[in-house]
């Protein structure tokens, strides 16, 4: 069986294909997202999800979360003296989502199809391919979030030729891509987004609001207290979607604090976070080279397009209704899941074939005239521009600025910036000249960026033909099979906590948690209650132990109503 799993930043999610389309896989809590959170305990066993972000509270230096934005890279986590690379916590993830889905499925889950953002590089597909196969998984095919949203709304089906915007806001990053569906080709054309934008900015609004109206300064409250503040901002936020004049209540130093919210003063607030959505909107749609009007169709993906400020702004933008039927957490893993099901029987739907684009500008270093005759160095000069598509190759002439140049430099570099010192230095290349009056000697320097994000830098004296070249890797580390395999061994002591203990576990850890933040008498109540369930734990009697889950989760649900977490 092949499922689709959506891989994210912070939560992941895994879907299957049935008869009547696809469907989200619960997992072992029977919720649908698992938080992309990783632990691991003194026996070394390892917690993945809700558990392990209940575990984080209390035991950071055995957690991680948030990794993905490192994989493809060498960077290690440290839990508990023991390290790893993202893609082997991101494997932790897979593996538990396997589980879930075998046991829901009834069946072996062999093979995966795994979404990864648009902006991935080569190196950070792999390193996902890894983490798949780490976790047991073959992984032919990875695919683009926003191309898994535009199956997940059919659009790949249509006849006609059509472009899609794909908007994702998440919790703290913002991505746009612009697609194209072309002779049933579906093309990503341009990506751009902000790494820190998100839901939480939104969040962070009525935070401030709520301080100011009633006086309060950051500052000056214990973080125990920040952390109440803003989860109830993010409750009230929440409630923008039903309610038309949402209450915003908050429990300090034991008085409640109530703020009514003046929706046009909110709104007014997050102006300029809609501003910054709009710069990678216009961007992209000028690196896709189309206007606003030329886009068919809107698709909303990540939880904060719920926000109706956010709806507003973007029907008004495009002067079309976006997308949102499908819930927008689970559209990319349900896209995932479609497109395993193209795998496995091609006939049944329509096969999409799918390309892809550089990431980012790649160029070299040059000299500019800054006045008649006079020269200032230190300037970029694009050769392969962000989102071209790849494979890719271009040549530009340029040519001697001094008299007698004999040698020049080209210095590869990566980015954006106008400034080659603000841009990524990838290589370089050395090539002599002969000597002549400046600019009577010129050099053709050939870019050719291939599918597996390998650069090849080409420069020929146009005057000699003499060409030197460089084939530059980037930062792609690979693994043998035999590594892959090793690896796994090495992993594969270290167990995933066992499914049906889990939400025991969890429970466990929310009293735990409960006990070290409470005083008195609420602290002693819940030792009395903690060494009952361990107790009913203890008997292995399945009937004992449900009494006590039940008991234990009325009391913390009495103690945290009370205490208005
Ligand atoms: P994601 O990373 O896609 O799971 O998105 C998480 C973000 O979506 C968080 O910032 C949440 O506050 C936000 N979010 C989830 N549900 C809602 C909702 N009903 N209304 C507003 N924002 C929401």
């Amino acid at each position: 069986m092949i499922i689709g799993i959506d891989l994210g930043t912070t939560n992941s999610l895994a879907a299957y294909f049935t008869e009547d389309g696809p469907k989200i896989i619960p997992n072992r809590l029977g919720k649908h997202l698992t938080p992309s959170v990783v632990s691991i305990d003194e026996n070394e066993q390892i917690y993945v999800g809700e558990t392990a972000k209940e575990r984080m509270l209390m035991y950071p230096n055995a957690s991680a979360s948030v990794f993905k934005r490192d994989m493809g890279t060498e960077k290690k986590y440290t839990l508990r003296n023991k390290e790893f690379k993202a893609e082997e916590l991101s494997s932790f993830i897979l593996r538990s989502l396997k589980e879930d889905a075998e046991a829901y499925l009834g069946e072996e889950v062999t093979e995966a199809v795994i979404s990864v953002p648009a902006y991935f590089n080569d190196a950070r597909r792999k390193a996902t391919k890894r983490a798949g196969e780490l976790a047991g998984l073959k992984v032919e095919r990875i695919i683009s979030e926003p191309t898994a949203a535009a199956i997940a709304y059919g659009l790949y089906q249509k006849n006609k030729d059509t472009r899609f915007l794909v908007f994702d806001l998440g919790g703290g990053t913002f991505d746009v891509s612009i697609l194209e569906l072309f002779q049933n080709i579906l093309e990503v054309h341009a990506v751009a987004g902000d790494n820190f934008l998100g839901g939480e900015d939104f969040t962070e609004v009525l935070v401030d609001m709520f301080l100011s109206e009633k006086g309060i300064k950051l500052e000056e409250l214990e973080h125990k207290t920040v952390v109440h503040i803003k989860k109830q901002a993010e409750l009230c936020k929440r409630s923008f979607i039903s309610e038309k004049s949402p209450v915003m209540s908050c429990k300090i130093n034991d008085e409640i604090l109530e703020m009514t919210i003046d929706m046009d003063k909110y709104e007014k607030q997050c102006e300029k976070l809609l501003e910054r959505i709009r710069m990678p909107i216009k961007r992209s749609l000028t690196d896709a080279n189309v206007k606003l009007s030329d886009i068919d169709q809107v698709v909303m993906v990540g939880g904060a397009t719920r926000l109706p400020i956010v709806h507003r702004f973007v029907s008004r933008l495009f002067k079309i209704l976006p997308n949102t039927s499908v819930n927008p957490d689970e559209v990319v893993a349900l896209g995932a899941a479609i497109q395993a099901a193209m795998k496995e029987r091609n006939e049944a739907i329509k096969e999409v074939i799918l390309t892809d684009v550089c990431p980012f500008t790649l160029g070299t270093e040059v000299s500019k005239e800054i006045e008649e005759n006079q020269y200032e160095s230190g300037y970029f000069y694009p050769i392969i521009e962000r989102n071209t598509v790849i494979p890719a190759s271009r040549t530009e002439r340029l040519y001697t600025v001094r008299d007698n140049q004999s040698k020049l430099r080209i210095n590869v570099l990566q980015g954006e910036s106008r400034f080659a010192s603000n841009n990524l230095s990838i290589g370089e290349l050395l090539i002599d000249i002969p000597k002549a009056k400046a600019g009577e000697e010129a050099i053709d320097i050939t870019y050719t960026y291939d599918i597996n994000s390998i650069l090849e830098v080409q420069v020929k004296v146009v005057s000699t033909g003499e060409i030197k070249k460089t084939i530059i890797k980037g930062q792609n580390v690979e693994m043998t099979d035999e590594e892959i395999e090793q690896r796994m061994a090495e992993l594969s002591y270290l167990k995933i906590h066992p499914r049906e203990q889990e939400a025991n576990k969890l429970l466990l850890l929310k009293a735990e948690r409960l006990y070290e933040e409470s005083i008195g008498d609420t602290r002693k109540r819940l030792e009395l209650e903690l060494m009952k369930f361990d107790a009913a734990l203890n008997t292995r009697n399945k009937g004992k132990i449900e009494d006590g889950y039940k008991r234990l989760q009325l009391v913390l649900e009495r103690l945290t109503e009370d205490r208005d977490f």
